[in-house]
């Protein structure tokens, strides 16, 4: 009998054979593999699929990072761990709130329990607003954990990181936050800790900075997923289980003209209910706007007046390309959202439009591409990469990239 532990309603195997290792590949829209693949730029991807297997899962909704990265570490949802967005709005104390501080995590991480019956735990993330929340509950005190970020690798202490003196030990300086090395430099330190640090779980988080800028098949684009094969083969060549997935996908969301394609929706509503009734909220704000400028395809909205919702979900229908409008009920039943960290009405637009708040507020004169972003349906599909074969991954029911620690470390198990 193997002894199990029970994590957010699931029971995963404690007794792990082999190194679990799962990659979010921020924003890695499928087409981004299935480009590079087809003209056999990453053959260690390739490999890897020969031998387990290419399936295709659909991510959290609003399908934005912070959601989704804290749904894949504690493998569920965030009607259950709180994180709904990189913001979310205090209607008791009318202040736009910052969700990366861990008192917003309302379910423990998969890291924090696997540490407590004494296993060895490696994170790495691209950026560093993360970290705090992948941390959580972590201990550095005897050695069995290391986790940092490429972003604030200079600041890593043994205390706070389990490591310090980290551009040394990976020969790499700190990577600019807006830049391909900052992923590259998260796959790099992967390698080096299963080499020396030899986690039982290992998780790799990279940014989107990327994929915000080239389509696929772009020669940027390709040259990312060069790199990143690169490290997959090392990785996938030592005794682990891996699953490579995304946060998120990622869409274009701009006019021929290479302006952005937006609803400015408090705009709209101020015209139709009056300034101060409704308050657009837009959960992909965060302090590093400069690739997306704040525009994505996701909103909340908060009603002043509880007795005008339905109206205002009516006016919001006549918008043809925002595709689904809700009440917070309906929306966070359907979607797994946490109704006390939502507004009143939920919003989603269509494949290549984004939900803006009123343009004067939205910077998109740092716009320097064409505008490429996620956070609605559209960008909810997202690969899910096994280097095995896992039997138990039932193909008849939705996969889900917060599976994707309950099955890499089921095959680490086996
Ligand atoms: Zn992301
Ligand atoms: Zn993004």
């Amino acid at each position: 009998m193997t002894a199990n532990i029970n994590i957010n309603k699931k029971d995963y195997p404690i007794s792990l054979k082999k190194t679990a290792i799962v990659v979010c590949l921020d924003g890695s829209q499928k087409e981004y593999f299935d480009q590079a693949l087809e003209k056999n730029l990453m053959p260690n991807l390739k490999k890897l699929i020969q031998n387990g297997s290419y399936l295709l899962a659909h991510s959290a909704i609003p399908s934005f990072t912070n959601p989704n990265n804290i749904s894949i570490i504690t493998g569920q949802p965030s009607s259950i761990h709180g994180i709904c967005g990189n913001f979310f709005y205090n209607s008791d104390t009318n202040e736009e709130v910052m969700m990366n501080d861990p008192k917003y995590l309302r379910a423990p991480t998969i890291f924090e329990k696997y540490y407590e019956v004494n296993a060895r735990i490696a994170i790495v993330t691209a950026k560093d607003k993360l970290l705090k929340l992948l941390g959580n509950g972590l201990k550095y005190d005897d050695q069995r954990v290391i986790s940092f970020s490429a972003e604030k690798s200079d600041q890593a202490t043994l205390l706070e990181n389990g490591i310090e003196n980290i551009n040394s030990w990976i020969e790499r300086p700190v990577p600019n936050v807006y830049s391909q090395d900052l992923s590259e430099f998260v796959m790099a330190s992967g390698v080096k800790l299963m080499k020396e640090f030899k986690p039982n779980i290992l998780y790799l988080s990279t940014t989107d900075y990327i994929q915000h800028k080239y389509p696929p098949g772009h020669e940027v684009a390709n040259n990312f997923y060069i790199m990143f094969d690169k490290y997959l083969g090392e990785l996938n060549a030592m005794n682990v289980t891996m699953i490579i997935t995304a946060d998120h996908g990622m869409k274009p969301k701009s006019k021929n003209d290479g302006s952005p394609n937006a609803v400015f929706l408090q705009d709209y509503l101020d015209k139709a209910f009056g300034k101060d009734e409704t308050k657009v909220i837009l959960p992909i704000t965060d302090p590093y706007v400069v690739h997306h400028g704040a525009l994505g395809s996701f909103a909340t909205i908060y009603i002043n007046n509880k007795n005008i919702i339905n109206s205002v979900i009516k006016e919001i229908n006549k918008i043809k390309d925002i595709e689904v409008v809700l009440n917070n009920l309906e929306a966070c039943s359907m979607y797994n959202l946490p109704s006390d960290r939502m507004g009143d009405i939920i919003c989603m637009s269509s494949e290549y439009m984004t939900i803006g708040s009123s343009e004067k507020k939205h910077n998109l004169r740092d716009l320097k591409e064409p505008l490429r972003s996620h956070g609605g349906l559209h960008e909810r599909e997202v690969p899910f990469i096994v280097n095995k074969k896992i039997k138990e991954i039932d193909n008849t029911k939705q996969l889900y990239n917060y599976d994707a620690f309950y099955y890499a470390i089921l095959g680490a198990s086996q």
